[in-house]
This record gives structure tokens, C-alpha cells and sequence, in this order.
């Protein structure tokens, strides 16, 4: 018979078995929170597919407001990003249609490193950032928007200064407009 007592301990018993399930599930394959958002890979759908390439377009206007590119060298150029995750945030590209980093000429990679450097030296003289985040998501499945032409981000990063808003509102705080981003680049880039 089931007394008052057994029922507790058997309910006890089974919160330390779906526990010990939760924490198997958990460990693999490493221990992290994930943050599921579906209406991101809507996000990107859209921008996978564009009828035209928003670099190439913007690799044929050359420097100037409408292309948001600030710098351009014979083969590559810097774009200000149009959804900055922070003040400052801008994108190294080369000028040809490319995905993939390792079918550039050495001469095209090499003036797309110069020009990533440039880009740095620019942002340190113009924000004077703690420090730099500078990466690539190399291919549509590393989350590249636009996967068929490459391009390297750099996004300038100060203690604390990307909060929770990105997450719980679907709201980047950039306190910068990309108009003033673009005359800091273009006073720096004129010098
Ligand atoms: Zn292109």
C-alpha cells in the first residue's frame, strides 16, 4: 500500500531520473545553452537568393554614398556593412565575383589582405576600439549571406557594448548613423 511517505519518495526518485536524462542530453556534445531562432534563416533566405550581386553592383558604382563603399584598390574594396551589428562594422571584399578565397589569384589575395589590413588601421585612427572582431563565414552553410563573393567582416568592439537587445528584441543599439560611419571612413580614407 502506498502511504503519504512512498509517494514522496517515489516522485523525488523520478525528478532525479529526468534529471539525470536532461543533463545526458545536455553534455553532448558540449555544454552550452542554444538559443533557437527559425525567423533568422528567414532572414537569411532572403538575402541568399538576390536577384542581382549587391557587391558587384556596388564594386561598379565605386566609392560613394548609394554603394556605402568608403575605399577601393585595383582589386578589392571596403563596403560599410547596411546592417551594422556595431559602430564601425565593415566588410573587405575583392571586386570580382568569388566565393571562394582559395580560387584568388595570389595577386588578389594579396591586395585583399592589404586592404583587410587597411580597413583595421582605418577603424583603429577612427573608433579606437578595445578590440577588433575580424572573420569570414567562408560558404552558405557557415552563414554567409551572400556565399558566392567572399568577404571578410571587421566589427570594432569596446567592453560591454553589444547587450541582450540583439536577442530578446530583434534590436541592434548602434549609436552611429551609417551616414556619419561613412564620413568617418571618407575623412580618414582622404587624408
Ligand atoms: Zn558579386
Amino acid at each position: 500500500m502506498k502511504t503519504k511517505k512512498n509517494k514522496k519518495v517515489l516522485g523525488k526518485k523520478k525528478t532525479q531520473r529526468t534529471l539525470k536524462k536532461q543533463e545526458a542530453i545536455v553534455d553532448w556534445p558540449i555544454k552550452r545553452r542554444v538559443l533557437y531562432r527559425p525567423e533568422r534563416y528567414q532572414y537569411i533566405k532572403k538575402i541568399d537568393q538576390p536577384k542581382t550581386c549587391v557587391f558587384c553592383d556596388a564594386a561598379s558604382m565605386g566609392v560613394g554614398k548609394a554603394s556605402l563603399c568608403v575605399y577601393r584598390s585595383e582589386y578589392s574594396m571596403i563596403l560599410l556593412n547596411k546592417f551594422p551589428y556595431n559602430n564601425g562594422h565593415i566588410l573587405i571584399l575583392p571586386l570580382n565575383h568569388i566565393g571562394n578565397l582559395l580560387e584568388l589569384s595570389p595577386v588578389q589575395y594579396e591586395d585583399l589582405m592589404a586592404t583587410v589590413r587597411k580597413a583595421m588601421m582605418a577603424i583603429e585612427n577612427i573608433y579606437h576600439p578595445a578590440a577588433m572582431n575580424l572573420g569570414m563565414n567562408h560558404g552558405a552553410a557557415a552563414g554567409a549571406g551572400i556565399p558566392d563573393h567572399l568577404h571578410f567582416h571587421i566589427v570594432p568592439r569596446w567592453s560591454g557594448d553589444l547587450n541582450f537587445f540583439p536577442l530578446i528584441a530583434e534590436t541592434k543599439v548602434v549609436i552611429e548613423t551609417l551616414e556619419q560611419t561613412f564620413d568617418n571612413f571618407m575623412r580618414y580614407f582622404s587624408k
